[in-house]
């Protein structure tokens, strides 16, 4: 790849990672199905399976995420980035991987009391059904968690869809911040577009 022409985004709202099919996935994460598939259609599905490479930047509590392949429709090629914060999802991949992942892409939305099943669990640990009264006898309507102890005023979920269409990646490097000049995409992408 001529990696002074890379094309870069990071038009998408992060990655979500995936544990239980064969593989672990990695999934940029969009915010509606449209921009997912188009992404697929424009850029990812022309990509060279062997040929994607994926670089993880360390930094004291965040991470850069890199990725970039040859495709068989090279004009319309683009490499995309992101920062992402170090989370235990984070941790898991990367201690889970075994060299290979499967890369697909998603969609990421949060969701409320209304917009759930009862046994959708809230960040604080509980489920729908244990959240929430209507209005009655003069006090208002909440979405607040009545699970003992808890101290949860609304419920809120992140619900992450993956579409079905992957790819193979076993190009993947986990990598500090300072042996990133080292790699050439990681490299390449920190100086295009990382400013400290
Ligand atoms: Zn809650
Ligand atoms: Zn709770």
């Amino acid at each position: 790849m001529a990696e002074g022409r890379i094309k870069w985004s990071n038009d998408f709202l992060g990655l979500g990672y995936r544990y239980y099919d064969l593989r672990m996935n990695v999934a940029p994460l969009f915010e509606d199905r449209k921009q997912a598939v188009n992404a697929w259609h424009d850029v990812i599905r022309w990509w060279i399976d062997p040929t994607i490479r994926v670089r993880f930047v360390e930094y004291a509590k965040s991470y850069l995420f890199v990725m970039a392949a040859e495709s068989k429709r090279p004009e319309s090629n683009v490499a995309f980035y992101h920062t992402m914060p170090r989370s235990k999802h984070y941790e898991r991949f990367k201690a889970g991987i075994e060299g290979e992942a499967y890369l697909r892409l998603g969609m990421y939305a949060k969701k409320y009391l209304d917009g759930v099943k009862d046994d959708a669990v809230c960040e604080c640990g509980h489920e729908a059904e244990d959240h929430g009264e209507e209005a009655r006898d003069g006090l208002e309507a909440t979405d607040e968690c009545f699970a003992p102890g808890c101290e949860c005023r609304k419920f809120e979920t992140v619900q992450i869809t993956l579409l079905h269409k992957k790819k193979t990646v076993t190009d993947i490097a986990f990598m500090a911040e300072d042996d990133a000049k080292n790699d050439a995409l990681a490299w390449n992408c920190i100086s295009a577009n990382v400013q400290d």
